[in-house]
């Protein structure tokens, strides 16, 4: 049992089923690696919260074949999907010298920081001197954060935590989350697999405190907005007398935005390819948005009729960018897209078409073109000349186009 190593952090990515699930070592089994339980004596797992310090996991266990000489504990967010792959954090295991009992620790650190009442899986595995195995069973708990007061309400939709906000916050997150419903279902056929949880901070300090991984050094970029969607958590916080107006944004504008995100990532996961440039899943997330602070397709209007619409179609490298000194550029002509396509298609049907083809990892420009019948060349046309633009997208010196696997992914973390 000395033996065990100090806690060390490490991160594997497993394909479910296939390692885990699919051989609960509760079972005998002829495999000489699968050992029956006649030598195990394994109470029930327990778990705690030790927010915002981390997890501390325990476990008593013997077996009476021999001393436990290997031992680790394996978390994750629990997995809804079937071959969905995961990705698990393993933490080895000290044996605490006043109970016996096996011990690990979770702490946040540089690397790793997850959010309060993220819902989180773990199991145990065990071997024994003569070499018998042990897994317990996968158990579910919350990260809860016990220090502060939240409120917590919940729909079909979401589950909505919140902290020094007044109470009217959470009602109007899922009012608009339940007036989007149907179109997210619309375009992706059918609803997220589990229920998204979105956290709410009204004070930075609170906010501040789980942020262990956050390298903002920038006051001008300070993260206001996080989405986990690893783990399927919302993240947000609203600093000084924040007012109607900004609750109103933040339920009608940002979560559902953020929302989008979240099923980008699930169903898109499969995806192996990252040729989707980012005005494609920024567009497609600002499409979702109920409120605008601006008028996003008067905007691109104008820049069609000054003959300022930079190309779509053309390259990546001289798509409208999400990032660098005109982040809003991306996201407002990719917003455009999307209504373009709403509009002249009447309704979601090519949109859901292109999002089904590019979870079976089509190619981004032939997902286009097979959705709408239509070449890429063709496509843009009419985009632009529906926006009051020119026909033909304006040739740009040509430039060093990155092949599809050197392309960065698109930021999906960012609130507004
Ligand atoms: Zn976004």
């Amino acid at each position: 049992m000395r033996a065990l190593a100090q806690s060390v952090l490490a991160i594997v990515a497993l394909v479910v089923g296939a390692l885990i699930l699919a051989a609960p070592a509760a079972h005998a089994g002829p495999d000489p690696q699968q050992s029956s339980t006649d030598v195990w004596s394994v109470d029930a797992p327990l778990v705690e919260s030790v927010y915002p310090e981390g997890l501390v996991f325990r476990l008593r266990a013997e077996s009476s074949a021999g001393t436990i000489e290997r031992a680790r504990l394996l978390w994750y967010r629990p997995v809804l999907r079937p071959g969905a792959t995961r990705h698990v954090q393993v933490e080895d295991v000290t044996v605490d010298p006043a109970t016996g009992d096996l011990v690990a620790t979770w702490r946040p650190d540089a690397l790793v920081m997850l959010p309060p009442w993220s819902l989180v899986s773990y199991h145990w595995e065990l071997r024994d001197a003569a070499g018998n195995t042990f897994e317990t069973e996968p158990q579910t708990f919350e990260y809860a954060d016990h220090t502060r007061e939240w409120t917590r309400s919940e729909s079909e939709d979401a589950i909505v935590f919140a902290s020094d906000l007044p109470g009217e916050i959470e009602a109007l997150v899922l009012d608009a989350l339940a007036e989007q419903r149907a179109t997210y279902e619309a375009v992706w056929g059918g609803a997220l697999p589990y229920a998204p949880r979105i956290v709410l901070f009204g004070d930075y300090e609170a906010w501040l405190e789980w942020r262990t991984a956050d390298h903002t050094t920038s006051d001008s970029s300070i993260v206001v907005g996080q989405t986990f969607d690893a783990w399927g958590v919302i993240a947000q916080v609203m600093t000084g007398w924040p007012s109607e107006a900004a609750y109103r944004e933040l339920a009608y504008s940002i979560v559902l935005h953020e929302i989008e995100h979240l099923y980008q990532a699930e169903f898109l996961a499969g995806r192996r390819r990252m040729d989707v440039p980012g005005w494609f899943y920024e567009g497609d997330a600002t499409f979702f948005e109920l409120d605008q602070s601006y008028d996003y397709l008067g905007r691109v209007r104008a820049l069609a009729s000054a003959g300022d619409l930079p190309p779509l179609l053309v390259s990546i490298a001289d798509a409208p960018s999400v990032s660098g000194e005109t982040p809003r550029l991306g996201y407002d002509i990719g917003y455009s897209f999307f209504e373009w396509l709403r509009v002249t298609s009447g309704g979601l049907d090519a949109h859901a078409t292109i999002m089904a083809l590019l979870g079976e990892d089509v190619p981004f420009f032939d997902a286009l073109e097979q959705a709408l019948g239509r070449t890429t060349t063709e496509i843009e046309r009419d985009w632009r000349l529906w926006l009051g633009a020119s026909a033909d997208a304006p040739t740009l010196v040509p430039t060093w186009t990155p092949p599809p696997f050197l392309t960065p992914p698109t930021p999906m973390q960012f609130g507004n």
